[in-house]
């Protein structure tokens, strides 16, 4: 299959509208689309990506009116939660209109909605007309893409069109809440802070850390953002580069930055300002190590409140599922 590369909203909707799929981009990362009513449009969602058919996707909609042609919508919590957070980085999930194939949801009764935030996502799915489900447009297990190049590297000849934008601001995916319980709970850290969350819902549960529970979302069960190399948390950055081919992203300056082969240098470094700028640099990041062959990525943790609460999600998952530890 060819993969097209677009600027044009209106060419990447048509390949939606004619059953095939087209990856976009968001705020949070790029993400994989398919008509969300087209059973064998989503099931290529799957083929693509190399993905678990028990792992659900994000049904994505134009505007907060259009929740209730997937779900339902009644919930006082869920309305108040998506009056201060859509359009933006927060998926809820709700109680799943039985309309809705249940290839999209892995089978659950529930769905995940979200409205993006970006410019171009919106003026796509305005054209689309219908929910896009989609999960990140990469292959599964790697990495989300925050560029539309990351989505080309591992999808390239596998779907029909990606939709090129800016890369994406936030960088990590939603958040994910559930809604469908008495007192909501934070399935997956993201680009809405808990802090954030509780504003609206002063007792919004935070994520399940024992886990000897049962995730209630099921894509958490998952080998997730994992590069190639290995990673490597580390709380302050190392002063001496290691001997190894390494790379290191964090906040404070690793000293030694010059970038060479041999001789104990750092190969690639990322020195961010913010845990902001780290959540939006980190998957890039990855990325880039890959490609120069890095064997080792040293990454500074960070606290784990606000945004670092997800940064560190993602690097403990990271840290798990790379080559060090598989
Ligand atoms: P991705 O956008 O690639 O991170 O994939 C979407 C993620 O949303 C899944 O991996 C799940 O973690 C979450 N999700 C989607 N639908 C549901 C659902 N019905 N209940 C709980 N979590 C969900
Ligand atoms: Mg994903």
């Amino acid at each position: 299959m060819k993969t097209i590369v677009t600027d044009s909203p209106e060419e990447a909707a048509s390949f939606i509208l004619s059953g095939e799929t087209a990856a976009f981009p968001t705020e949070t990362v790029y993400g994989l689309g398919a008509d969300a009513f087209n059973a064998a449009a989503v099931r290529k969602i799957f083929e693509a990506k190399g993905r678990p058919t028990d792992n659900p996707l994000i049904a994505h909609i134009a505007d907060v009116g259009e929740v209730d042609r997937v779900a339902d919508f009644s919930s006082r919590i869920a309305q108040r939660l998506a009056e201060r957070f859509f359009p933006g980085p927060l998926t809820l999930v709700l109680p799943k209109h039985t309309d809705v194939p249940l290839v999209v949801t892995a089978d659950l009764d529930t769905i995940a909605v979200r409205a993006p935030e970006n410019k171009e996502a919106q003026a796509f799915l305005r054209v689309c007309a219908c929910p896009v489900a989609a999960p990140s447009a990469n292959r599964s297990g790697r990495p989300s893409p925050t560029t539309w190049q990351a989505v080309l590297e591992d999808l390239d000849g596998r779907i029909s069109c990606v939709l090129r934008g800016e890369p994406s601001v936030v960088g990590l995916e939603s958040t994910v809440v559930d809604c469908t319980t008495d007192i909501p709970r934070v399935l997956r850290t993201g680009g809405v802070t808990l802090e954030a969350l509780r504003e609206v819902v002063p007792d919004m549960q935070g994520p399940q850390h024992d886990p000897g529970d049962t995730p209630r979302s099921p894509g958490m069960r998952h080998r997730h953002y994992a590069p190639v190399a290995r990673v490597v948390l580390v709380d302050k950055a190392p002063s001496i580069p290691p001997r190894e081919t390494a790379g290191y992203i964090g906040i404070e300056d690793p000293g030694e930055t010059a970038q060479s082969d041999s001789g104990g240098r750092w190969r690639l470094v990322e020195q961010v300002a913010t845990p902001e700028a780290y959540a939006h640099r980190l998957f890039d990041f990855m990325r880039r190590c890959d490609a120069a062959g890095v064997e080792t990525i040293y990454c500074q943790t960070v606290e784990p409140t606000g945004i670092g609460a997800a940064i560190m999600d993602r690097l403990q998952r990271a840290e798990k599922g790379s080559a060090g530890s598989r």
